[in-house]
């Protein structure tokens, strides 16, 4: 039953090899989802990346996604790398915070100890990223926020929601009731970052589209010349264009969307 309720939660996504055949080891998109300064490019070794920043790992060459299973009892054991400064600590623990403050601690962040088997690994690696869900079945699973240009409370909560099984808001299936991708202006070769997951592959949890969502892309994401990348369709929601993907913390959707993903009282 709880099935039919989840939304935004990947269950398998078969990728194509037009897309995501790609060598291991590469690097991702030059990408700049939160706009940002100095970030490189998203790097993982053995993962290639799907919407700029969601690390699918590779297999014999090609990214096989196949679940992204929730972290039991919804709780992440985590570690953060020893090399980030008090102050980066703070940020990266402030979104942990605000994610287990929102849904009333169904949702715990917890330091792992010698008996944990998978863990959130933060690590200062090369840009902003996060594999979805609990993608490991043993050790640790990276989630990487460069020193320089990722750690803002903003983007550690929207990678944070992606290890929790979040996609990216605007390619949920049905995206294209409420906002407009203007492909003319997409980076060439960036296409594919808007691509929509079908509705056997994630969950709307039966919750509305949500502008305002930490995980929306902005609305220049991938831009090649400044101008839009997505437009809202309806003259009523027009004032979100400027705002969507610029949010500080999660919406009020955000947090009802992690408890009924989580089943949270
Ligand atoms: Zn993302």
């Amino acid at each position: 039953m709880m099935f039919q309720y989840v939304k935004l939660l990947l269950y398998s996504i078969f990728l194509s090899c037009k897309v995501y055949a790609i060598p291991l080891e590469d690097s991702g998109d030059a990408l700049n989802l939160f706009g940002l300064e100095g970030l490189s490019e998203n790097y993982a070794i053995g993962a290639t990346f799907i919407e700029g920043d969601i690390a699918v790992p590779l297999k014999a060459g090609r990214a096989v996604y196949i679940r992204s299973p929730k972290w039991p009892n919804g709780i992440v054991p985590f570690d953060i790398h020893a090399s980030y400064t008090n102050d980066q600590k703070s940020v990266i623990r402030g979104a942990m915070s605000e994610i287990m403050k929102s849904t009333n601690n169904c949702i715990r962040f917890v330091e792992r100890n010698s008996s944990t088997s998978v863990w959130l690994r933060i690590i200062p690696s090369r840009g902003c990223w996060s594999y979805m869900g609990r993608a490991k079945s043993s050790g640790p699973q990276d989630l990487s926020l460069q020193p320089t240009g990722c750690v803002y409370h903003q983007v550690a909560l929207h990678e944070l929601m992606h290890a929790l099984g979040f996609i990216h808001e605007q390619t949920r299936p049905d995206r294209n009731q409420y906002v407009r991708i203007q492909t003319e202006n997409i980076q060439s070769g960036n296409e594919h970052n808007f691509n929509i997951f079908p509705s056997t592959s994630v969950s709307t949890l039966n919750r509305p589209y949500d502008y305002g969502s930490i995980m929306h892309y902005r609305s220049d994401a991938f831009s090649s010349n400044g101008l839009p990348t997505i437009k809202v369709i309806t003259d009523t929601d027009k004032d979100w264009e400027s705002k969507m993907g610029r949010g500080m913390n999660l919406s009020d959707q955000d947090v009802e969307k992690l408890k009924a993903y989580y089943s949270c009282s």
